[in-house]
């Protein structure tokens, strides 16, 4: 079944549905909401809060009047209930006031602002007190969307196909293991995820499709691994002097944490085992210099080391540091060499033939590294940064280029020691504590919605003394029925109150190059605010950069916002960090306040978890690890412990699951591993 086989879709929304990342029917049913718009019950007048949307039931008290300017016309009327009165508008929308008769109730559902100190409900939609009743508590799905592309028709063509049968929505999972651990059905989840009828329903849905992400990807490790067994290090290695030589050049001494991490590393890259180890430590925490360190060791003894980066500006400032760092300790001089996308052919060439030869022993780039055509002399070691960003498919790439190098992977995901263990199989985990150096700390502000000029003002002071700013969206788009602040409108009201200042933009729907040129352009001082989604987030250095302003925080995981906020903070100047929240609520303020008091990634990932009530689980999710569409590590621990276990314990009573009625969960599997088995960590 093919994209344009489904009712109603043709190929300008096949198109459409590309631009987004779906590929085909599978892709769509997977294609999960970002969010929930519910008809919540009317509220008082007198209880509305500014920049939240909600419904009142109001009564008509004025006449309507009309105003004509030269392109748009603007309606208003007043409405109260016992508890007060508000102004209501809408913009180009004659049709209205034929229902706007003065004594008529409706509910009206809208966004509150402040205009010149009035409040004003505006453009909400108008809808019959008994028409509203049934709609109340529905959760209507909210779709990522794109220019073109309604969530209506999302929604309508994933209906279609779920009616349809897609064959990839049989239920594969044994009864044994579905009732152990209380799980409804696949195809009611899919369901259940896109159109809940109820919370209830949402929860038991999402439940099932989380376990199904973490089950599959934990039974597919385990049978590799008995596939596998143990690698031996096919690398050995001693330890050597240059390693200190390096130590010696750096410009600031290591802290025990990164040490201690060190001689881990270097312990097994000694010893009888391959090594497989995830470095974990928070923004800043110096992961970059043990990688450094490890390559240094891995020359030494006569292999090529590669590092891989999420992207090539940060490529691109890791090769810078590590060369200055060899050219400082006298250290292999010109062995070393970038390879990104962008790497011209004459360059690439040299490259490649470098790499195949062994002139080249350690090479610095994005997945370039390991694409067709680029093959390697010895290579014994391979590092990933922020590998929570990788499509973990190229690390696979890469094992299957000769001899399986020893394995090492920084992150600075803060996920609890407890579930990093499950999570990361079988790798071993190093955490780098603290914090090195003394560098300013950022000042922290948690504001709403109304403090908006203010910020503007404050970004344009930090402009004007040559610094640069960040100003994140939680959407690229406006998006139907989610109000959040998006990167298209952010950007478009920047260039309007801040003439004259270069602002760019920057988000996931951008091809790589163009990415990359607007965060070179960025790093070089060549624009001066860079309006973006999250996808900053990537370790980039851009010290020159002092305020980072995030709307709709709210929206965001306090582990998120915390990654986001380590971009600022990082040169010589004060660096300010804003956290804006599109609504004012007590709740919410109280979460984002932990980000003002705490400078820590573990510990404000564990307070956010604790914090986080099943209400927050509508949040738009966020795109965190490769791996999994729906499944939060971090938030979704108790499941990932109960697909842990369920998974160990099939393999345990039928290894290789050979027995018959596991058959069909065989088949998923093997499937799934087909799909994935680049993707999966060794
Ligand atoms: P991350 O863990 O986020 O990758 P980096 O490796 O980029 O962190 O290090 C952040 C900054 O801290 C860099 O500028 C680096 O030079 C500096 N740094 C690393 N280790 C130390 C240390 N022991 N003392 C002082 N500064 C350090
Ligand atoms: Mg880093």
């Amino acid at each position: 079944m093919e994209l344009h086989d489904i009712r109603g879709v043709g190929a300008k929304t096949e198109e459409l549905f590309r631009k987004v990342g779906i590929e085909t029917p599978s892709d769509l049913i997977r294609y999960y909401p970002v969010g929930y718009d519910m008809y919540t019950a009317p509220v008082p007048i007198s209880t509305l809060s500014l920049g939240a949307k909600s419904a009142i039931s109001g009564r008509v008290v004025k006449d309507v009047v009309i105003r004509r300017y030269q392109k748009v016309t603007l309606i208003t009327t007043e409405v109260s209930d016992s508890s007060g009165s508000i102004r209501v508008s809408w913009y180009n929308a004659t049709f209205v006031t034929g229902m706007l008769k003065r004594g008529l109730v409706w509910i009206f559902r809208g966004t509150v602002r402040e205009s010149r100190g009035v409040r004003v409900m505006d453009h909400p939609e108008i809808i019959a007190p008994d028409k509203y009743a049934a709609l109340q508590d529905t959760l209507v799905p909210v779709y990522s969307l794109t220019k073109g592309l309604s969530g209506k028709k999302i929604a309508k063509a994933v209906q279609e196909t779920l009616n349809a049968g897609l064959p990839d929505c049989d239920e594969y999972l044994p009864p044994s293991v579905r009732d152990a651990a209380g799980l409804t059905g696949e195809k009611e989840a899919l369901f259940g995820i896109h159109f809940p009828k109820t919370m209830e329903d949402y929860k038991e849905s999402r439940r099932r499709l989380v376990f199904d992400e973490f089950f599959r990807f934990i039974l597919s490790l385990r049978l590799l691994k008995e596939r596998q067994g143990e690698l031996r290090n096919a690398f050995p290695m001693k330890r050597v002097w240059e390693c200190e030589t390096l130590i010696d050049a750096l410009p600031y001494t290591l802290t025990d944490a990164q040490k201690r991490v060190w001689r881990e590393i270097e312990a097994d890259m000694a010893g009888h085992k391959l090594m497989s180890r995830l470095v974990q430590g928070d923004v800043g925490s110096g992961k970059t210099v043990i990688a450094f360190l490890s390559m240094t060791m891995a020359l030494s003894n006569g292999y090529q080391a590669a590092l891989m980066a999420p992207t090539e500006v940060l490529a691109r400032q890791h090769y810078e540091k590590l060369t200055a760092l060899f050219e400082k300790a006298q250290l292999f001089p010109g062995r070393a060499a970038l390879l990104t996308g962008s790497v011209k052919a004459a360059e690439r060439r040299r490259i490649l033939d470098g790499l195949k030869d062994g002139s080249i022993s350690v090479v610095i780039g994005t997945h370039a590294l390991f694409q067709e055509g680029v093959s390697y002399n010895r290579l014994a070691l391979v590092i990933t940064d922020e590998q929570h960003r990788f499509g973990v498919r190229q690390r696979q790439a890469l094992m299957e280029k000769g001899e399986t190098p020893h394995l090492l992977i920084m992150s600075a995901t803060p996920i609890p020691r407890t579930l990093g263990v499950i999570y990361y199989g079988d790798m071993d985990i190093s955490v780098i504590d603290g914090r090195p150096g003394r560098r300013k700390a950022i000042k922290n502000a948690v504001v709403d919605l109304s403090w908006k000029e203010k910020a503007i003002h404050f970004i344009e002071k930090q402009l004007g003394e040559g610094r640069q700013a960040y100003v994140i969206c939680p959407m690229i788009e406006a998006s139907e029925g989610l109000e959040a602040a998006n990167v298209h409108d952010e950007a478009a009201a920047l260039r309007k109150s801040l003439p004259g200042r270069r602002i760019t933009m920057l988000h996931g729907q951008m091809k790589p190059e163009e990415k990359n040129d607007v965060m070179e352009k960025f790093l070089r001082g060549d624009s001066d605010v860079l309006v973006s989604t999250t996808v900053v987030e990537v370790g980039v250095d851009v010290p020159n950069a002092t305020v980072m302003l995030i709307e709709n925080a709210e929206r965001f995981g306090l582990a998120q916002l915390h990654q986001l906020r380590g971009r600022v903070g990082r040169g010589s100047h004060q660096s300010y960090c804003i956290f804006m929240a599109g609504q004012q609520s007590e709740a919410i303020s109280e979460r984002l306040s932990i980000l003002r008091e705490s400078d820590d990634g573990f510990e404000i990932a564990e307070k956010d978890f604790s914090l986080r009530g099943p209400g927050d689980l509508l949040g738009i999710r966020q795109s965190g690890d490769a791996m999994f569409r729906i499944a939060d590590v971090t938030r979704d621990g108790e499941l990932l412990k109960m697909a842990s276990s369920a998974a160990l314990s099939l393999c345990e009573t039928d290894p290789g699951l050979r027995a018959p009625e596991n058959s069909t969960l065989k088949q998923a599997i093997t499937s799934y591993m087909d799909e994935n088995n680049r993707n999966l960590i060794l």
